[in-house]
C-alpha cells in the first residue's frame, strides 16, 4: 500500500503524514514514512541544488528533471522495495507535486511532465493521495524557517500550484481525498483514517 500526501506550502502534509503513520503502527501495520525531495543520499544533494536560494538561473526543464531524478532514486531505493515487502509507505509529496509546481506553476506542459515521471517511477501510482488545500498566503504564513527557493516564488505562482493540485484531484476522485487544511488537525486526521481504512488489506 502506498499513500501520498500533497499540497502547497504550510498545508500540514508532514504533520498529517506522521499522524497517519502513528495510527497505522498502532493498528499493527509496518509503515515507512518518507518525503520528497531528498529522502536518499543522492536525493539530499538534489534537494540542496533545487531549494538553495543561491541556486540561480536553473531552467524550468532542468528543474523538472532534477525533481524527477530525485523521485526515480526515491522509488528505486525506498518506496518500491518497501511496497514489495508488504510495508505501507507514506510519502510527504510525490508525482503530483511536479505536475502542480512545474506543470501548473512553471507552466510547462503537464502531459510531458506526467510522461517523464511515469518513466522515472516505473509507473508506480499511489493507492491514495491526500490533498491538503490551503490558500497560499495562509500556508506561507505558517512556515517557520526562512523561505527556500520555491517558497520565494510569487503569489501568482503559488496560486497556480494550488489550482493545479485541485484540478488533478478533481480529475481522479477515486484516488484522492481532498481536505480543507484550515480545519482542526484532529478532524483532518480522523477523516484521513476513515479513508485509509478503505484501502487497507485485512
Ligand atoms: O519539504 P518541503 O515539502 O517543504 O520542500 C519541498 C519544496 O520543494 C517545497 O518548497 C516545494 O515548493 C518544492 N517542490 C517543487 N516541486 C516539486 C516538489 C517540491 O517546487 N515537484
Ligand atoms: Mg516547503
Amino acid at each position: 500500500v502506498f499513500i501520498a500526501f500533497e499540497g502547497g506550502e504550510g498545508a500540514g502534509k508532514t504533520t498529517q503524514a506522521r499522524l497517519a503513520a502513528i495510527w497505522l503502527r498502532d493498528h499493527g501495520y509496518d509503515v515507512v514514512t518518507t518525503h520528497e525531495p531528498g529522502a536518499t543520499k543522492i536525493g539530499m544533494r538534489l534537494r540542496a541544488m533545487l531549494l538553495d536560494r543561491d541556486t540561480t538561473g536553473l531552467s524550468d526543464r532542468a528543474e523538472t528533471l532534477l525533481y524527477a531524478a530525485d523521485r526515480a532514486d526515491h522509488v528505486a531505493n525506498v518506496i518500491k522495495p518497501a511496497v514489495d515487502r508488504g510495508v505501507i509507505v507514506v510519502s510527504d509529496r510525490y508525482v503530483d507535486s511536479s505536475l502542480a509546481y512545474q506543470g501548473f506553476g512553471r507552466q510547462l506542459p503537464v502531459e510531458d511532465i506526467a510522461r517523464v515521471n511515469a518513466w522515472a517511477t516505473g509507473g508506480l501510482v499511489p493507492d491514495l493521495t491526500v490533498l491538503l488545500e490551503i490558500p497560499p498566503q495562509a500556508g506561507l504564513r505558517r512556515l517557520s524557517a526562512p523561505a527556500d527557493r520555491m517558497e520565494s516564488e510569487s503569489q501568482e505562482f503559488h496560486e497556480r500550484v494550488r489550482e493545479g493540485f485541485h484540478a488533478l484531484a478533481e480529475a481522479a476522485p477515486d484516488r484522492y481525498l481532498i481536505l480543507d487544511a484550515s480545519r482542526p488537525q484532529g478532524e483532518l486526521s480522523r477523516e484521513i483514517q476513515y479513508r485509509i481504512r478503505e484501502i487497507l488489506p485485512d
